[in-house]
């Protein structure tokens, strides 16, 4: 479980990494909210944020408006010292999924962040479509226009991954911690060799092309069925 914590006050970022390391986490902290935004957009492989409300550089507010108009579904648990009702209303509308108010308690705080991945991850168990294409996680089976494609084990896990996060970049680093569980003795071009098996059988059969390669940094599937 990978969560990433935006907090300007370096000793409460501290504070809290160690927490959840302690907890079970793989902490990420960013101190502004510039860092943040451009972590989130990039890398679908946080299953949540922790987000301070007031950050410097861009506010927690921002960075959740903006995620979610960019299609960003990452749970996000926006902390701040401001306690009351509008605030409250405002960050839920921007795109928080929950709100915990300064000073909070350790303990409700990593509940609350369990209680979202868990809510995230089993949205996540249903099939994924995207255009004409269907992930099924439950059966592993693929289909497109209704006719179903056989993948490798891994293929299926890397487009499951894609699908998940359809129209948002999927990081090389993602790929790997997700479907090699952060084994570092693959070779380098392991990722890639795989995407060309699933291009070849997901979309050079249908004339589509909608696997998009961000050279050096990872992969997008299309939520537009292009070709
Ligand atoms: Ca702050």
């Amino acid at each position: 479980m990978r969560v990433l914590v935006a907090e300007d006050e370096v000793r409460l970022a501290d504070l809290l990494a160690q927490s959840l390391t302690e907890a079970g986490w793989r902490a990420d902290v960013v101190h502004d909210g510039r860092s943040a935004y451009d972590l989130l957009l990039v890398d679908a492989g946080y299953d949540v944020a922790l987000l301070d409300w007031m950050l410097p550089g861009m506010d927690g507010v921002s960075v959740a408006r903006r995620l979610r108009g960019f299609g960003v579904t990452t749970p996000i648990l926006m902390l701040t010292a401001r306690g009351d009702v509008r605030d409250r209303i405002d960050g839920l509308d921007a795109g928080a999924d929950d709100y915990l108010a300064k000073p909070f308690d350790l303990d409700e705080l990593l509940a609350r962040l369990r209680a979202l991945f868990r809510r995230s991850s089993q949205a996540g168990e249903g099939p994924v479509q995207v255009g004409d294409l269907v992930v099924d996680p439950v059966s592993r089976r693929v289909f497109r226009r209704g006719v179903e494609i056989t993948l490798s084990a891994r293929e299926f896990d890397i487009l499951h991954l894609l699908a998940v996060h359809a129209g948002r970049v999927v990081t090389r680093l993602a790929i790997l911690d997700e479907v090699w569980d952060g084994e570092t003795d693959i070779r380098s071009n392991v990722i890639d060799v795989h995407l060309a098996a699933i291009r070849a059988k997901i979309d050079k059969p249908y004339g589509t092309d909608t696997i998009t390669t961000m050279r050096g940094v990872g992969y997008r599937l299309e939520t537009t069925v292009g070709g």
